[in-house]
């Protein structure tokens, strides 16, 4: 089998938890409460934490996300890179992993094919089981060749512990190892699972504003999590937005930071909803979504 075989193609029940890989998933996260816990402690570590989480959490949603993935706005090459970096410090893994298995969720949205569908496989491995699973270590470069023909992004993909470690030390050259506890470890476990809500709860709990052929919903909690993420439903619907907030009151921080680098300069063409869709969202809630049964 090659490595960029179609994994989403295996039947459900063939995937699994690959449990020595991961170990380190999971004493990252031992290792940051313990450094929390009993290391010295200064009261602006949990800020720095905070602030490397919004930091990231926009390299997550703004590039790896509606750049990367959808496309939704414009940049030049410099900016590519650094934004590609800078959600590589998330340590969600390499650019081109995250966008190419991220147009697979929206091409089998809660179908069987779904790689991390909490409809068709639960909860657990919606949020964390399928990046744990071996069966999806590879990039799937079929997905992603738009953004594959940049050398230096696929040198990102590959050293993709590059960005993290070289935060880690700089967090260490200025606070020590109290400050790599706060801004890297329990920074990092946060963001996270911030980020894995989207493929999980996003899918769960919330409201539907369009009859989507998914189960994906919109949820203000969630959104200001995510920086406007937890608009999910109005993101599949029209994915090509650079806003997911559709309506002044959905509030979608990630947008207002990407207006805010158009008004820069640095990046330009963001996607906006159509007249049609925001239209379209005014109009009575849709039935509920009833899944397709899974493959087994
Ligand atoms: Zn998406
Ligand atoms: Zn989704």
């Amino acid at each position: 089998m090659s490595p960029t075989t179609l994994p989403e193609r295996r039947p459900a029940k063939v995937a699994g938890v690959a449990l020595a890989a991961s170990v380190p998933f999971f004493a990252f996260h031992v290792l940051a409460l313990l450094g929390a816990v009993f290391l010295p402690f200064k009261w602006w570590y949990p800020l720095v934490a905070l602030g490397l989480y919004y930091v990231r959490m926009f390299g997550v949603t703004a590039g790896y996300h509606r750049y990367f993935a959808h496309r939704s706005y414009k940049s030049g090459r410099v900016f590519q890179f650094l934004l590609a970096f800078l959600a590589e410090t998330s340590a969600q893994k390499g650019v081109l992993w995250w966008a190419g298995h991220h147009r697979d969720h929206h091409r089998h949205s809660d179908q069987p094919e779904d790689i991390h569908s909490p409809v068709q496989r639960g909860l657990w491995w919606s949020h964390v089981g399928w990046i744990l699973s071996s069966h999806y270590d590879a990039t799937p470069e079929k997905n992603i060749r738009d953004f594959a023909k940049y050398p230096e992004l696929r040198f990102l993909d590959k050293h993709h512990l590059l960005p993290p470690t070289l935060l880690g030390l700089l967090l260490v050259l200025i606070g020590g190892w109290p400050l790599l506890a706060w801004g890297l470890g329990v920074s990092t476990v946060l963001l996270w699972h911030g980020t894995f809500t989207i493929n999980s709860l996003s899918h769960v709990l919330g409201s539907r504003r369009y009859p989507t052929t998914d189960d994906s919903r919109n949820n203000w909690v969630l959104a200001l999590i995510t920086m406007g993420e937890g608009w999910h439903n109005n993101h599949h619907h029209f994915a090509a937005s650079a806003r997911q907030g559709f309506y002044w009151w959905e509030i979608d921080m990630s947008y207002y930071v990407l207006r805010l680098l158009a008004a820069l300069g640095l990046v330009w063409d963001l996607r906006q909803p159509t007249a049609k869709v925001l239209a379209e969202g005014r109009l009575p809630q849709p039935a509920p979504y009833a899944a397709p049964v899974a493959v087994r």
